[in-house]
């Protein structure tokens, strides 16, 4: 029988080819019972393709995929009874909102008063109350999307996999749709692996973040020490947002802080670094540059690029080196420059992190630039 920490999904070293290149490499991840697994990568990491590996879209080049221990890798879709959401909500348009989300329940055989009763039951926990008797046309995006989850949510599936659910959404509709997830992973306990490249909705929604990048998986754990704490400097940037800023090898790192040389000083900071000789980088959040001196805090010089105004802050985009850039947010109005002027920048150095330097960081400068243009 089932022991109670047996984890219910289970990807052991899962990878998919395709022709020379690989989508995946070598993937492990459990998901536990109860559990809200984020699976946050760039565009390409290869996030999709887990997702329709454990649906049973695609089969596996090697590996194994684990339900509740039993090996289904090879089980048809059909067969692993799992619920899927994907982006566009891919209702049946000829059948009425009842119709659709009664209709796993139909394939399953549940006579007609039944499928009433859960349909009823279901729309209720999404709030589709009321229109139980239109097609989707009539429905906006975000009920559109809450029908289509009513739908796998109908017939209990152990899993539920969602892949980019809300980014046909707009803005204003994702945030109510977040609260919505939340709420049903709440209410229900259903354990659900959840599919974006939206790094908010992953810190919003998970109890647990897996990152991957082209293909490996190469960060997990809970949101909120992952994002106080990123691995590397991909994750520190991708992830949480940080600047990075190079600053080369050899540093002395024991038991947690290491000593650098930042504009001419030599300070002390917080390291996630084991071992010598590595190429390092400084993670600093945004609000750790700051435009007056204070004590303990290293000076750089840095040449504005950008300034965007974001409401209640305002965001500068400098560069440093000649070669680096960096972002900073100050409260409004107060001393901006403008962009190609020369500034002094003072780094507070709270909450920085030295981090190891993986490589081709820019990749995820372009990322997130479009990200911002979606938005
Ligand atoms: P994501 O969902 O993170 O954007 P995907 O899982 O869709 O990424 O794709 C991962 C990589 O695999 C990409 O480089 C993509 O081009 C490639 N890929 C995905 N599906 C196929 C396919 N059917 N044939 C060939 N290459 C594919
Ligand atoms: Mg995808």
């Amino acid at each position: 029988m089932k022991q109670n920490n047996e984890p219910l999904l289970e990807l052991q070293a899962l990878t998919k080819e395709y022709g020379r290149g690989a989508a995946l490499r070598g993937v492990d991840l459990a998901v536990r019972s109860g559990e809200l697994v984020a699976v946050l990568g760039p565009s390409g990491s290869g996030k999709s393709t887990v997702l329709s590996l454990i649906a049973g879209f695609q089969v596996p080049t090697s590996g194994r995929i684990f339900l509740r221990g039993q090996d289904i890798s090879r089980l048809a879709p059909g067969q692993r009874e799992l619920g899927v959401v994907f982006q566009n909500y891919a209702l049946f348009p000829h059948m009425t909102i009842a119709e659709n989300v009664g209709y796993p329940l139909k394939l399953r055989g549940w006579d007609a008063a039944r499928r009433r009763e859960r349909v009823a039951e279901v729309l209720d926990l999404v709030r589709l109350n009321g229109h139980e008797g239109k097609r989707p046309h009539h429905l906006s995006g975000g009920q559109q999307q809450r029908a289509a989850l009513a739908r796998v949510l109908s017939f209990e599936p152990p899993l539920l996999l969602m892949d980019e659910p809300l980014s046909a959404l707009d803005r204003e509709i994702r945030g109510e749709m977040k609260a919505e997830i939340r709420r049903i992973h709440r209410e229900m306990g259903t354990t659900i692996l959840y599919v974006t490249h939206d790094r908010e909705e992953a810190l919003a929604l998970s109890d647990r973040v897996a990152i991957l990048r082209g293909g490996n998986l190469i960060a997990s754990g809970p949101p909120t020490e992952l994002f106080r704490a990123p691995t590397s400097a991909f994750v520190g940037r991708f992830f949480s947002g940080h600047n990075i800023l190079p600053i080369g090898d050899a540093t002395t790192a024991d038991s947690g802080h290491a000593r650098i040389t930042l504009g001419g000083a030599e300070v002390v900071v917080r390291s996630a670094v084991r071992g010598r000789g590595m190429r390092t980088c400084l993670a600093l959040p945004p609000h750790n540059l700051r435009l007056q001196p204070g004590p303990g805090m290293p000076t750089i010089a840095a040449r504005v690029v950008d300034v965007a105004n974001l409401g209640h802050e305002t965001e500068v985009t400098f560069l440093i080196n000649s070669a680096t850039h960096v972002v900073g947010r100050f409260p409004f109005g107060s001393g901006i420059p403008n962009p190609g002027e020369a500034t002094d920048l003072h780094l507070s150095l709270d909450g920085a992190l030295l981090v190891v330097d993986d490589v081709g960081i820019e990749e995820v400068a372009t990322v997130e630039s479009k990200q911002r243009e979606l938005a």
